[in-house]
């Protein structure tokens, strides 16, 4: 085969042209030979499959059943007419429907004749019934029959509308594979498909799309899932390595003094072991020459703060600065205030910088963090500002990652140490990312294939598990009078509401109405109630959240804001208020908030009646369990790993026929098999790897699946 023959334009191939070219474009992206060739079936119809009509389920998929048609009429309704065939078989009775048509399908149709028919199945009282069925006579099917198992490609209105049916694509197939002769180069070893016992390129593509039966097609799939899935791994291992070798990271030699100092004198608890073990594994990459991209998975609650600290005074020890970001100002400002109280003994300067430092107070932190006066710095956003430079940047955490783009990352990379690289540029400071939402072992595998992982899987000790349960409004009352049972008990009490930009409005006057209705339930001087939403000035955010952590008010009606971080320990009761609006890390965040004191807590998701199907799931997930990867797992099935990951990075596993989720066993195979190849040969230079080197090389420069993480 010509190697550009894949590269040729759509609109050449025999049967489509120039306008059905535009419409594939559009809908389906199809540019090129190559792309139709990888545009996969969605599933496939098994035709070697005949139901009895005493069998048909109402299940809404494609059956195909044999039977005769006795008699045929045509019904009026409000608006046309339908036309109804009644088909049986020696089963029982069905209707054949027609809303157009009627015409040519009378004309046509033989009464008791056998029929094939085939299609899906609805179910109108105690009769089935198929409408629009694809039908042929039972002489002809037998004559017919060469395609078992039948591909349905993906399709959309407006594809179906410009007649390009699953038929006509199909028939696009058959023409290519008969233009290139079937042949496809091959893009992987022969001993890997020898290992995993894969078939050949051209034998996946062509039983992808002509499958001869069900085992060529599991084969099929198997083959291409696994290859999308190694070369994903390949590529983000291979920069890994690379990152490794070629970034030099500061070193940082020392254990140290003050690390010592804080461990024996100061640390306010026992580490848990999940804790100890990760601070070893961020010790391990410190004390490499390689720069450190470490991402810190850790359940809220599950202790990241003290190890973000550890680490920092690590750095210190080794004469760097370091930096903690978070999110939000009043995350920031809790860590600050948290860190400073840990480090009140100890010779350690610490200062807090956000968007509303003063003026005269940032002038003079500016100076302090270029002379190295200063150790810590803690912040939000404003951190990464260029007016912010560091004396020697040696490492930088940032807390709840997932608020952080990629650009802002990449800018915490250019505060390194200046000057200090052999070419005159900075030295990128070593990078740990903090998370609270965990990801699913085998998606951040997929996402974060070029990060390293740590994670604290262990709670620390003595927590009681928080108790979740979901109530209706309609028992609003009841629950009002267990709050003020938990206020009597001293504890504090979070009411959250939900803000979504779209009804911004909307959700605003929800809140306003909570507010008021509370206000007029739990009357002052008794109880004293804050409210922290978006719209207000942060000062007053600040003074409002501040009232409430000195326990001077025990209810904090909230929108999200409150969402990520927060700690108040005397709190121990969270309610959410149309919870069926929230995702299920969002819910898992914010129950988070509790259960962070020695008092048992409780979570209490209010919904009204009329519940999704999903939000049914997300509401019984949150009761059944309080483990975050649990409910991580759940929520990718939900929501399928773009979603996931927030629509600014949904393009990033832009995958053609793998499923992170489903196919995760694939993905450790391919996974393992990724590692192998390149530790045995690290730059694709034995003949036998020619082939993936080829392919890999193409894809690089293609960029075809790579729309990654920069
Ligand atoms: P997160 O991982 O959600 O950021 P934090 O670091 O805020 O969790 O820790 C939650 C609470 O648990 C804090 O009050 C912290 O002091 C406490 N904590 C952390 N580690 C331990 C431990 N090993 N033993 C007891 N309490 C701990
Ligand atoms: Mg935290």
């Amino acid at each position: 085969m010509n190697p550009n023959f894949l590269q040729t334009p759509i609109a050449y191939l025999k049967g489509v042209g120039p306008n059905r070219a535009d419409v594939l474009k559009d809908e389906l992206g199809i540019e090129t030979f190559k792309d139709l060739l990888h545009l996969f079936p969605n599933r496939y119809l098994d035709r070697t499959n005949y139901y009895k009509i005493n069998q048909l389920q109402p299940s809404g998929a494609d059956v195909q059943v044999v039977g005769k048609i006795v008699h045929i009429k045509t019904v009026e309704q409000k608006r046309g007419k339908r036309l109804v065939a009644s088909f049986v078989d020696e089963t029982g009775q069905m209707d054949l429907v027609w809303f157009r048509g009627h015409k040519w399908i009378k004309e046509n149709l033989k009464l008791n004749e056998p029929y094939v028919v085939f299609g899906k199945v609805n179910k109108y009282g105690s009769t089935f019934s198929m409408p629009h069925p694809e039908m042929e006579t039972l002489q002809k099917h037998q004559q017919g029959l060469k395609m078992v198992m039948q591909p349905i490609y993906p399709s959309t209105e407006k594809l179906s509308n410009k007649g390009i049916t699953n038929r006509v694509i199909s028939k696009m197939m058959q023409q290519l594979f008969l233009e290139c002769k079937g042949k496809f180069p091959e893009s992987l070893s022969g001993p890997l498909l020898e290992e995993l016992k894969m078939i050949s390129k051209s034998s996946a593509l062509f039983n992808i799309h002509f499958p001869k039966n069900q085992e060529l097609l599991a084969k099929a799939q198997f083959r291409l899932k696994f290859e999308e899935l190694f070369f994903v791994q390949l590529r983000l291992i291979s920069q890994n390595l690379q990152r490794k070798q070629k970034i030099k990271g500061m070193p940082f030699e020392a254990v140290g003094e003050k690390f010592t100092e804080f461990f024996e004198n100061h640390l306010p608890f026992d580490l848990t072991n999940a804790q100890k073990r990760v601070i070893k594994e961020i010790r391990n990459d410190l004390g490499s020459n390689a720069q450190m991209n470490r991402l810190l998975q850790g359940d809220v609650g599950s202790g990241k703060t003290i190890v973000a600290l550890m680490c920092m005074l690590l750095a210190i020890d080794n004469g760097f600065q370091a930096c903690l970001m978070a999110p939000t100002e009043i995350l920031a400002t809790q860590h600050y205030n948290g860190l400073k109280e840990l480090l009140e003994n100890m010779d350690v300067k610490i200062a807090l910088l956000t968007g509303s430092t003063k003026k005269s107070e940032r002038t003079l932190l500016h100076n302090q963090l270029e002379n190295g006066n200063l150790n810590i710095l803690v912040g939000t956003h404003a951190v990464l500002e260029d007016k912010v430079q560091f004396k020697n940047l040696g490492l930088a955490i940032v807390d709840e990652q997932h608020r952080f783009g990629v650009a802002q990352r990449s800018k915490l990379w250019k505060k390194g140490s200046p000057n200090s690289s052999e070419d005159g540029g900075a030295i990128p400071p070593h990078i740990l990312v903090m998370t609270a939402t965990p990801i699913p072992r085998t998606l951040a595998m997929s996402l974060y294939g070029d990060l390293d992982i740590s994670v604290i899987d262990e709670l620390p000790p003595g927590r009681k598990p928080i108790k979740t349960v979901h109530r209706f409004d309609s028992n609003r009352l009841k629950v009002f009078r267990f709050i003020k049972d938990e206020i009597k008990k001293g504890r504090q009490i979070y009411i959250v509401y939900p803000l979504i930009q779209e009804s911004e409005a909307l959700d605003y006057k929800d809140l306003m109405d909570g507010y008021e209705s509370i206000v007029r339930d739990f009357p002052q001087p008794e109880y004293q109630i804050s409210i922290v939403h978006g719209k207000m000035k942060p000062a007053d955010k600040d003074y409002e959240m501040e009232r409430f952590v000195k326990g001077e008010t025990q209810i904090m009606i909230a929108t999200t804001v409150i969402e990520v971080g927060v700690n108040v320990p005397n709190a121990s009761v969270m309610i959410i208020e149309s919870a069926e609006r929230f995702g299920l890390s969002q819910l898992h965040q914010l129950r988070g908030r509790v259960g962070r004191g020695a008092e048992q807590s409780f979570c209490i998701l209010m919904t009204g009646h009329k519940l999704s199907e999903d939000s049914k799931t997300r509401l019984q997930t949150m009761v059944r369990t309080n483990d975050g990867f649990e409910i991580a797992e759940v929520d990718l099935k939900l929501r399928g790993p773009g979603d996931l990951m927030g629509t600014q990075q949904s393009g990033m596993l832009n995958l053609k026929i793998a499923d992170i989720v489903k196919d995760n066993q694939i993905l450790k195979t391919a996974r393992y098999h990724a590692i192998q190849l390149l530790k045995d040969d690290p730059r694709l230079e034995k003949a036998e790897n020619a082939p993936i080197l080829n392919a890999y090389s193409k894809m690089m420069a293609n960029k075809t699946i790579w729309n990654y993480i920069s």
